[in-house]
């Protein structure tokens, strides 16, 4: 391989970035970002402009090869990680979309996941998609748009229509719309695919009222898949990954054995743990999903998420004004011995896994005359970890596989009081990368495997190289006792708000 670089397209939920790796150096060489707007037209409603994010992110991508001075030849692939779940319908003829997209976090088909519930359809869709009936995931979505926006029925009858996640969207570009695809991970969140038999469902498409023809082909998340049309993108290079983003950022945390997990600790947690090559079905809501498809090689993933995890230590920054900047945290928290029996559950929006109660408020619970700011600010934090512990619980209960050890990356996972007490917690090592930009870092890997620029994924672990490990240091008694005052806490936050 004579080519020194891969470019990753991580098109996030706020921003496009594009990130240019040296291959030889391992390191990562460029960086460029474009934010989009958010659209809101309604209480719960999200949307973006497709053409919005496909400008910005081709924008980005040309910026970074400009500005390192290198020329298209010199890229041997590109990688891309997307925001999940995210849909754009277009025409076939024209390119041009038929409504915005229809972002995840959107709650706009609430009412049509009430009634699919009501048909009793729960089951199937779990045992077939691995997922729970919710608006979050982008089946109900492409149904809402074919339903809401004149004459699309129709014109998706008559095969007119595309529909897709946003990596989808973005290779029909980027090959000046010759090729809709969307990979096995992508797929795995539409709530239309067997994560079994590997294939769109027709029962639930029907369900859905969608027809398959409007659906992209299902590729793997490693290995050539198209060429950049050079007339749109400045030069032909091939596209040879492709991942869902938290699924990316499992690849680039080198988690390829089954049992190994890792928490992106960001606004929110999110934490995917490699199960192998059998889906084990949640007994505690938590999801199944596919962690990627390479070749035959087919992995999935349980994934569970914390709501408000960086939020919680935004909300003691913003509107408590406890601190003045995140990383202040990790200073006060360890001005004091341990919060002096103050917990803080920060149910703002309902408690997800394992509790699954959206009548859940947040609340401040064991405050005494002797409670000091660094108290709550150390409870802040520590309701990241337990937060994080509850689903890591429940997974090692579900997969039966006793968790090892836990890789971490996000914003959060720099702060080292949260890691270490993370640590004591769950009493596993937790082990902070060097490179926490895990998520272009997957869909690199990812490119460059399907490109032969590397062999196998043995030499991607050897890559992997260590910030700094986090051993459990806290007495058993200790961590019980902490614990049980957490259950506690949130038991007293449950179902507060009235349905
Ligand atoms: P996202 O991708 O969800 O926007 P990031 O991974 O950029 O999130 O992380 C940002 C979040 O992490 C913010 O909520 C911020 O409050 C929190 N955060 C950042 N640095 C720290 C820190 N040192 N200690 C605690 N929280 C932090």
């Amino acid at each position: 391989m004579d080519k020194d670089y891969i470019i990753s397209l991580d098109q996030g939920t706020t921003s496009s970035r594009a990130i240019l790796f040296d291959i030889k150096k391992k390191c990562i060489i460029g960086m460029k970002n474009k934010p989009f707007a958010q659209i809101y037209p309604k209480p719960g409603y999200v949307e973006h402009n497709p053409e919005e994010i496909w400008e910005g992110q081709l924008e980005v991508m040309k910026a970074v090869i400009e500005e390192a001075g290198i020329s298209y030849d010199d890229i041997a692939s590109i990688g891309i990680a997307n925001q999940r779940e995210t849909v754009v319908v277009w025409d076939r003829n024209t390119g041009k979309p038929i409504y915005n997209a229809i972002v995840w976090q959107c709650r706009r088909t609430a009412d049509i996941c009430e009634r699919l519930k009501k048909e009793r359809l729960e089951d199937i869709i779990k045992e077939k998609t691995g997922l729970v009936v919710d608006a979050y995931f982008s089946g109900t979505k492409i149904q809402w748009i074919l339903d809401n926006v004149g004459g699309a029925k129709e014109k998706a009858q008559r095969n007119e229509l595309m529909a897709g996640t946003i990596d989808s969207w973005l290779i029909w570009k980027l090959t000046g719309g010759k090729v809709h695809v969307t990979d096995y991970t992508n797929a795995s969140r539409t709530m239309l695919f067997n994560i079994k038999s590997l294939k769109w469902d027709e029962e639930l498409l029907e369900y859905m009222n969608i027809p398959i023809s409007m659906m992209p082909s299902v590729v793997s998340s490693s290995g050539r898949i198209a060429y950049t049309d050079e007339s749109v993108v400045g030069g032909k290079i091939p596209i040879s990954g492709v991942a869902g983003d938290q699924q990316a950022s499992l690849f680039g945390q080198a988690c390829f054995d089954v049992g190994c997990a890792k928490n992106t600790y960001g606004t929110g947690c999110f934490i995917l743990m490699n199960i192998g090559d059998k889906p084990v079905s949640s007994k505690n809501n938590l999801i199944t999903t596919i962690a990627w498809v390479i070749g035959d090689e087919v992995k999935y993933a349980l994934e569970g998420s914390v709501f408000n995890a960086g939020s919680t230590i935004q909300w003691i920054r913003d509107e408590m004004g406890l601190i003045k900047a995140s990383a202040e945290s990790r200073i006060e928290a360890e001005k004091v011995k341990d919060t002096n029996g103050v917990y803080l559950v920060p149910a703002f929006t309902g408690l997800g896994a394992p509790y699954w109660d959206m009548y859940a408020r947040g609340a401040v619970l064991g405050i005494t005359r002797g409670t000091k700011r660094e108290h709550l600010i150390r409870a802040a934090l520590e309701s990241i970890a337990y937060q994080s512990m509850d689903i890591l619980e429940v997974m090692k209960l579900d997969s039966g596989i006793d968790l090892k050890e836990l890789k971490v990356d996000g914003g959060a996972s720099a702060n080292d009081f949260l890691m270490q007490f993370q640590a004591d917690m769950l009493n596993i090592n937790i082990k902070r990368p060097i490179i926490t930009e895990t998520t272009a870092l997957g869909a690199a890997y990812l490119a460059g495997l399907g490109e032969g620029v590397w062999k196998s994924k043995e030499e991607l672990s050897k890559d992997w190289s260590l910030d700094k490990l986090f051993a459990p240091k806290m007495e058993s008694r200790e961590r019980e006792e902490k614990y049980s005052g957490w259950k506690k806490a949130v038991s007293k936050s449950l179902a507060w708000e009235e349905p």
